[in-house]
């Protein structure tokens, strides 16, 4: 029997009001229901917003002289959710497809940013400062405010870290939050929001609202209550939630798309740069990452080797349930997710691109009922390949030699994405180059595409607007009041 779940509205879980449900399924094993979830609609998404309006208004939980209270509520989800890892990685993986390690990997992430946040608690301050006009003395003050109500619509791709990079900013500056997790990955979510009122979130704080894009997240964009959207997903939808969002003026952040470009320089450490693109790289998430490397550049010199140590350790990785402990790559979320990668990888092929390693859909045997696709390497993929301009969010990597850096750039350069970018060589002049002429809002140096909660996160160019994490990501929370009050006469 498949686990039942329900929204969390003011507190408490709820059916939605239509009664309405869907299920959520392993994408390993498609005849498992993991979790019947309701069909919430415009309605559902309207009472979410009603009872957090309310409970700014009525609550302590806005309040300015509050945030060490809010910090120590965020250290107690943090330690709950650790509490319990072990059976919310599992019920990831099984919504999710990615294998356990990455799903505890995505919980410490989780956990991390939490922690991080709460060490806001009580040094959110604005500024004072006193100045002369003519003969009155005026105090002139910054004050920092939440900004209300504030949504965040989330990706099936890391439901719980971008949940976090959202969720734990926004309550420590004394906002509330509206969750809407992707269809097919609902359920960890609503877990984490049930944490977050067990430990101690005042009611109609923190909501979640499952059900469809159109319904939900037409209510959420439109509604005037919610004045913030943070958005990860898409470039497509993300223009959209623009659009929707604009009437209202609300603020709007944009984490999208990406085509992740990786330069291998001569003097890298090969080994390593290549078992760090095929591990961490390409094919973790099966693939499914914004900032997955998505293509390959490599100096004519070391290319042919390259391809194959890559090749090698590719063939080597183990796919299969993310579950059993010997997986190393699980499957693809949905289907949509594997027949467009299959559509990018055709249209290659077709034009004449040679496919190294992988290159079909797994279906045979354990892989019947999953939608497994293998580590795929491909060569000789022409410039006008889809593959080099589109956003491929699966387990396929186009790789092509260069002359030099300068080349490198210019190719890597050559998308309309602009989120992360990874170079590796040894040469402190070949690194500065690169990081001065990539068009990227995220740069990895010689290291996996990692984030963490220190330093902000986001695009350039079609991949976004606005940053997450860091003290930038604390600063999208926050609205400045700017006061002015007359002190007395000038001596
Ligand atoms: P998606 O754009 O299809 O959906 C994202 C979310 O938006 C889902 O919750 C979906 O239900 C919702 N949505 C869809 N239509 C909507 C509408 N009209 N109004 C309101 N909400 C709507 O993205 P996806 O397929 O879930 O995720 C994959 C994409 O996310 C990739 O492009 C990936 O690069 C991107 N992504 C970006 C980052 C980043 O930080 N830049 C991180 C992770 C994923």
């Amino acid at each position: 029997m498949a686990d039942r779940f329900r929204m969390i509205i003011n507190g408490a879980s709820v059916e939605a009001r239509s009664g309405a449900t869907f299920e959520v399924r392993n994408p390993a094993q498609t005849d498992e229901v993991v979790g019947i979830v309701p069909k919430g609609d415009a309605d559902d998404a309207r009472d979410a917003i009603v009872a957090a309006a309310e409970a700014l208004r009525t609550s302590w939980w806005p309040r300015l002289h509050e945030s060490r209270r809010r910090g120590r509520i965020l250290q107690r989800y943090a330690a709950l959710v650790e509490e319990h890892k072990d059976r919310l990685g599992r019920l990831l993986t099984r919504e999710q497809g990615k294998i356990y390690k990455e799903s505890t990997g995505e919980l410490d992430s989780l956990i991390n940013t939490f922690e991080y946040y709460a060490g806001y608690a009580g040094k959110i301050s604005g500024e004072v400062k006193y100045v002369r006009d003519g003969d009155a003395v005026i105090k002139v003050e910054t004050r920092k405010q939440p900004v209300g109500l504030c949504a965040t619509i989330l990706p099936f791709n890391f439901p719980v870290s971008l949940y976090a990079w959202k969720v734990a900013p926004a309550l420590i500056a004394g906002n509330a939050v509206l969750i809407k997790p992707a269809s097919t990955t609902p359920l960890t979510d609503i877990a984490l929001t049930q944490l977050l009122q067990e430990a101690g979130v005042p009611p109609g704080i923190a909501s979640i609202v499952t059900g469809p894009a159109g319904a939900v997240g037409d209510e959420i964009l439109r509604h005037p209550a919610v004045k913030r959207i943070a958005f990860t997903g898409s470039t497509d939808v993300g223009r959209m939630v623009t659009q929707a969002a604009s009437p209202a003026l609300k603020h709007v952040t944009l984490e999208l798309g990406g085509s992740d470009p990786t330069i291998v320089a001569d003097d890298a450490d090969l080994d390593l740069a290549a078992e760090t693109i095929v591990r961490y790289g390409r094919f973790r998430n099966a693939g499914q990452s914004c900032t997955s490397v998505k293509r390959v550049f490599v100096f004519a010199s070391i290319y042919e080797r390259f391809v194959e140590m890559m090749a090698q350790k590719a063939r080597a990785l183990q796919v299969g349930d993310g579950l059993k402990p010997e997986t190393d790559m699980g499957p693809l979320n949905n289907e949509g997710q594997r027949s467009d990668i299959e559509r990018l990888l055709a249209d290659a092929l077709q034009r004449r691109a040679t496919v190294v390693t992988g290159g079909q859909r797994l279906s045979e045997g354990a892989y019947a009922k999953g939608y497994f696709f293998p580590p795929t390497i491909v060569v000789d993929v022409p410039d006008d390949a889809a593959l080099w301009q589109e956003e491929c969010f699966g387990p396929v990597l186009p790789v092509m030699p260069v002359r030099d850096l300068e080349e490198g750039l210019e190719r890597a350069n050559s998308t309309v994405f602009g989120l992360g970018s990874g170079l590796w060589s040894s040469s402190d002049r070949t690194i500065e180059r690169f990081i001065e002429g990539i068009e990227s809002g995220i740069v990895w140096i010689n290291y996996k595409p990692l984030s963490v909660p220190e330093t902000p996160f986001g695009g350039v160019k079609d991949s976004g607007t606005g940053r997450e994490l860091g003290a930038e990501g604390l600063a999208e929370y926050l609205e400045t009041k700017s006061i002015r009050k007359y002190v007395g006469k000038a001596d």
